[in-house]
């Protein structure tokens, strides 16, 4: 029987965050999370059923490499065929996890967002990722030392208040200046606007 995957959209637009911030980037958006997180500011209940080649005839309108995985919770959908599939079409397969559950086989790039600080039950699984992204509520910043990482990010909170998110950034600029094994993110889409 043909997979049916959940998906919320698929979109081209920039990567806004991380060690890839500002490679353009074909976005797809699984539906669904296992976890609730009070800051979440994503969308992606809705969601229409589209196949294995449904998908990749979705990412094969944009030229870019690149292909990310986003959620939600990508791993709730994504499986080693899809991402065969997507590099047989010539693409880069990146994926964006809060590392609760495996990765499927086959990623080129994982990106580990834990929550465990904001989510009961929520410890990641991960033993490793190719980029560790604390989003930081001005609370001690959990290190997770024993996740393996090239890159440690650590990605100030948009809280929506903007005296309180210049707050969480200058304390961010001080954490890794202090930390400097840390790295600072920002959400780059958001402050150029970027859809
Ligand atoms: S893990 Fe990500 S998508 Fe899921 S609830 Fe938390 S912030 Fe939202």
């Amino acid at each position: 029987m043909t997979k049916v995957y959940k998906v919320n959209e698929i979109f081209y637009s920039l990567q806004g965050e991380g060690a890839n911030a500002g490679t353009p980037a074909i976005f797809v958006r699984f539906a669904g999370c296992n976890l609730r997180c009070p800051f979440c500011d994503t969308v992606h209940e809705a969601a229409q059923a589209m196949s294995c080649a449904d998908i990749i005839a979705a990412v094969s309108q944009w030229d870019a490499t690149l292909v990310v995985l986003t959620g939600g919770e990508p791993t709730l959908q994504a499986t080693p065929q899809l991402i065969n599939a997507l590099h047989e079409a010539g693409r880069t397969v990146a994926i964006e996890t809060n590392g609760t559950r495996p990765v499927p086989a086959g990623c080129d790039w994982v990106t580990l967002s834990p929550k465990t600080d904001v989510c009961p039950g929520a410890a990641p699984i991960l033993t490793e990722c190719d980029e560790l992204k604390i989003v930081f509520q001005g609370e001690v910043v959990p290190t997770y030392t024993d996740i393996r990482a090239k890159y440690r990010f650590l990605q100030p909170c948009d809280t929506g208040d903007s005296e309180r998110n210049a707050s969480l950034r200058d304390a961010a600029v001080r954490y890794c200046l202090a930390h400097p094994q840390w790295r600072l993110s920002v959400q780059l889409h958001k402050i150029l606007n970027i859809p």
